[in-house]
């Protein structure tokens, strides 16, 4: 028999925050506001997929909508077993409807917070970039970062969001380097749909503690090698993978190849909403199709809860509890 994986303590640590909305949630709001539900999944291409997300984003029309849909998104975290959220947003897609980006986030921080507190686990954001935008919107974006998180809001990390194609992480250097000096966990995404080099550039030119993706860094072996060596935590997101046919299917997901070369991943949803699964069932997807054993499972939830933005007695608490689960000695 084996172990239940809703059991086993993880951070969910690469998720879009609109991605993750609940399918019903989305279409009773496209019902109230008299609009088409956008058609979910089946996109073969990140274009399409790009423009349903940001149909998704149009239905948020209320803080009471944005405070529903953050205790969902934590709800559903913690049904899934997990101990900490860092759901990643941009608040640009919103200021139409909801206001300043400062007020929006304001609006994130606390309703994340109540929820939080009433569902039991620890929830961060990650403030991202949209490297389609250009220079000023990342500058503007990184000043409202920085300033939430020295006034103590839980901003811990800093993602670079989008199609990576034609905007390579070199172009953002500047702003990963006063995040990081800031003390946010560098997390861009990167090695999804561009190749090592895109990887290469997370690494050297953002100095990225993680990596959204990452998984076509199996591409170059010797860049396998430097992520292990460096500790890199990849954000691992499978069914996204193939929805997104940046692998042909689950069965040739290069997780197995990954943990081999002995790098940290953690496994996440990415974009539950649009994709299906929610990050229990990834996990599950990971032992049933990849074979996935549960000690390796046990290490994928260690190194997404130590590679988290969560408190270190949060992170030490749920590493234990991973250990007992895997039954290591205490
Ligand atoms: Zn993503």
């Amino acid at each position: 028999m084996s172990r239940d994986l809703r059991a086993l303590p993880k951070a969910h640590l690469h998720v879009h925050l609109e991605g993750a909305m609940r399918p019903e949630t989305l279409r009773e709001l496209c019902a109230r506001d008299g609009i088409p539900v956008p058609e979910i999944r089946g996109y073969g291409t990140f274009t399409e997929f790009a423009s349903t997300y940001v149909a998704a984003c149009e239905v948020m029309r209320t803080p009471d909508d944005l405070r529903r849909m953050v205790f969902e998104v934590v709800e559903d975290a913690a049904l899934a077993g997990c101990v900490w959220v860092e759901p990643s947003f941009y608040a640009g897609h919103h200021i139409e409807r909801l206001g300043s980006e400062h007020g929006i986030w304001e609006m994130l921080v606390a309703f994340g917070a109540e929820a939080g507190a009433h569902f039991g686990i620890g929830v961060g954001w990650m403030a991202a970039l949209d490297r389609t935008y250009g220079d000023d919107d990342a500058e503007r974006v990184t000043a409202l970062a920085l300033a939430l998180h020295a006034s103590g809001a839980p901003i811990v990390s800093f993602g670079l969001h989008n199609d990576e194609v034609g905007f390579p992480p070199e172009l953002f250097a500047d702003q990963f380097a006063r995040a990081g000096a800031a003390g946010l966990l560098r997390t861009p995404h990167a090695g999804e749909l561009e190749g090592p080099a895109s990887v290469r550039g997370a690494i050297h030119a953002l100095g990225a503690d993680r990596i959204q993706h990452g998984v076509r860094a199996v591409e170059e072996p010797e860049l396998l090698r430097e992520i292990a060596d460096r500790g890199i935590v990849l954000d691992v997101c499978p069914t996204s993978n193939v929805m997104l046919s940046v692998v042909p299917t689950i069965e040739q997901h290069p997780l197995p190849l990954l943990l081999e070369a002995g790098i940290r991943c953690s496994i996440n949803g990415d974009d539950p909403l649009l994709f299906g699964p929610g990050i229990l069932e990834e996990y599950e997807l990971c032992r049933d199709v990849l074979g996935i054993t549960d000690d390796q499972l046990a290490d994928i939830a260690r190194a997404s809860l130590e590679g988290s933005g969560a408190p270190l007695e949060l992170v030490a608490a749920g590493v234990a509890q991973i250990d007992a689960w895997a039954g290591v000695p205490a």
